[in-house]
């Protein structure tokens, strides 16, 4: 699964260069012009980002902030706001929205990946293509191989992104509604039982090491990976 993005931009000629500049370097990229059809958009597919103007017609980017931080299935995404000038960025850091990230117009190519990819390595590590290592086991995301005590593992697509995403929120239990959330994006029609099967196939693949034991089934709440083994 590519990360997408979702640009709130009414300015079209930004709009393009944002959009080709994403799409370069492989984000899935959603656009929309205004306020309204950005939360429309939202309540369709989930991004993993969003990138908000702050000057938008209508309703102003500040507002769509605010609506998406009160809303209890959109308020986790990660929200970079764009601003014109850097008084309209101390406004907006003032009004303190729980926007993740500010960046001023002008701003180069460069500045506005870093930006997006130190918000994401902060708020949704699973996301990034830094490798991870948790209690024996490595997983590279750029090469999709994963290795427990070395050795490497014959993980599914799947298992892959489940141990994946494990591994980058390690020591907290995830309810089987959340790891399909996460592990197969929204809106797709999977019963909950798949889970198991997957997680199943997880621990298989992660057994002759002895790792299979990380992966915890806790009673009523869902799975954890726990970091030591014992
Ligand atoms: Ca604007």
């Amino acid at each position: 699964m590519s990360t997408a993005i979702l640009v709130v931009e009414d300015e079209p000629g930004i709009q393009e260069v944002l959009k080709f500049n994403l799409a370069q370097h492989g984000y899935e990229v959603g656009v929309a012009s205004d306020g309204e059809s950005a939360l429309s958009l939202l309540r369709g597919a989930m991004p993993d980002l969003v990138l908000l103007d702050w000057m938008l017609p209508g309703m102003s980017g500040i507002e769509v902030a605010r609506r998406i931080r009160n809303d209890a299935r959109l308020k986790a995404i990660p929200i970079i706001m764009l601003t014109a000038r850097a008084e309209e960025r101390d406004k907006v850091q003032g009004l303190d929205l729980g926007a993740d990230d500010y960046i001023t117009k002008p701003f180069s190519p460069h500045e506005l990946l870093a930006r997006i990819k130190a918000v994401l390595r902060r708020r949704a590590p699973e996301l990034t293509d830094d490798p991870v290592e948790a209690a024996g086991l490595r997983l590279d995301p750029v090469s999709h191989r994963a290795f427990a005590s070395g050795k490497a593992l014959d993980l599914g697509p799947t298992e892959f992104r489940l141990l994946h995403f494990f591994m980058t929120h390690p020591e907290r239990v995830y309810s089987r509604a959340q790891l399909l959330d996460q592990c197969w994006g929204d809106h797709v029609f999977v019963e909950e039982r798949t889970i198991d099967v997957h997680i199943r196939r997880l621990r298989g693949a992660l057994e002759t090491s002895g790792h299979d034991r990380l992966i915890q089934t806790v009673r009523g709440a869902g799975y954890r990976l726990s970091t030591t083994l014992n």
